[in-house]
């Protein structure tokens, strides 16, 4: 599973950009520019009360069109802080949209070829659940792998495998009736642990921005988008948008692990509010009041429950001895 999602994914992201109204799916920052700016200030705000540290690094995990970064360090400069740029990218389509988009940014192609030795301020908003997941699934005869094999019609389907899996599923879930399916996502996982050990070792912080869980659960989350509509997964790989939700509960353990503080998972929307989003769509409407109806449009679609508000959540995680952030101290707490 996790190599056909693998294979698909870097097949579609080689191909097309497949961001905005004509594409396949849209995201925050394409949304409006809110978002971006809105994460520039929350992570110029811990810059300065960090005592403002010079050699920060802004680093952010594939970036899409480059828009969040753009906005965010638009808005940073305003304060003074203009850190080196370093994305993680592996599209070469989508690297030169980024390079447009921020000039002088540089580029690695996996996380362990970040700098050592500076603090990394890292973003990443739909990054998570582009990485490929591996299901278990309970069957009579026990957990086995859930393979993807081609049938007759040289059609792609899920199959179980032929190992025995059982002791790779937590206790908890081991008893579940058949067919029950466990997920994981390793990739998620082992980025999640480098980046986590490099902040807590260099200093800085993480803001995750995903749709995901808060507790742990079984079930597959394996899902695939084109044209804005929900897709089979295993149909036409390469051609859609292959994602599974994120697991924050794993995330956020993993930081713990590093000794990391860990701030939320928490809505969007409420996160968005509490950094002032309708400041922010008032200030931009006072400065082009024919776009009213457009900003309010987007600031709604971005916080309210019936848009991404409640689906898309943040997780703050920082180094020990830098400040608290911004934006956690809201009622809705999940996980
Ligand atoms: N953050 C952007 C784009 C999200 S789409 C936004 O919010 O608009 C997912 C992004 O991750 C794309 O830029 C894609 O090319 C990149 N990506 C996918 N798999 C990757 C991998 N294994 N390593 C680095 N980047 C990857």
């Amino acid at each position: 599973m996790a190599d056909f999602m693998q294979a698909a994914n870097q097949a579609y992201y080689a191909k097309a950009d497949p961001l905005g109204v004509d594409g396949d799916f849209i995201t925050a920052p394409e949304i409006s520019q809110m978002f971006g700016e809105l994460i520039g200030l929350w992570l110029t705000d811990l810059w300065i009360r960090a005592g403002r540290p010079n050699n920060c690094h802004y680093v952010e995990l594939g970036p899409g069109r480059g828009t969040l970064a753009a906005d965010a360090l638009r808005a940073m400069q305003q304060f003074g802080f203009a850190p080196p740029v370093c994305f993680v990218e592996t599209s070469e389509l989508l690297k030169a949209k980024q390079s447009r988009a921020v000039p002088g940014a540089r580029f690695v192609a996996g996380v362990d070829e970040l700098p050592f030795d500076v603090p990394l301020l890292v973003i990443a908003n739909e990054f998570f659940d582009v990485l490929p997941v591996r299901q278990l699934v309970s069957t009579h005869a026990g957990w086995r792998e859930r393979v993807v094999v081609r049938d007759r019609g040289a059609k792609f389907m899920a199959t179980p495998g032929m190992h025995a899996m059982d002791e790779m599923v937590p206790t908890e879930f081991r008893n579940a009736p058949s067919p029950t399916i466990y997920e994981t996502c390793p990739a998620a996982s082992t980025i999640m642990y480098e980046l986590a050990g490099r902040v807590a070792s260099q200093g800085g912080a993480m803001l995750i921005a995903d749709y995901g869980y808060t507790m742990p659960g079984i079930g597959s989350t394996l899902q695939a988008v084109k044209g804005h509509q929900y897709a089979d997964p295993f149909e036409n790989p390469g051609e859609q948008d292959l994602t599974a939700h994120v697991n924050f509960v794993e995330l956020a353990n993993l930081a713990r692990m590093r000794h990391l503080r860990v701030s939320g998972p928490v809505e969007q929307g409420g996160w968005l509010t509490a950094l002032g989003i309708g400041a922010r769509a008032e200030a931009l409407i006072a400065g082009q009041p024919e776009r009213a109806a457009e900003i309010a449009a987007a600031r709604e679609r971005l916080v309210d429950s019936a848009g991404m508000g409640s689906l898309f959540k943040m997780l703050g995680v920082t180094n020990m001895d830098w400040p608290e952030p911004e934006g956690f101290e809201i009622d809705q707490h999940l996980g």
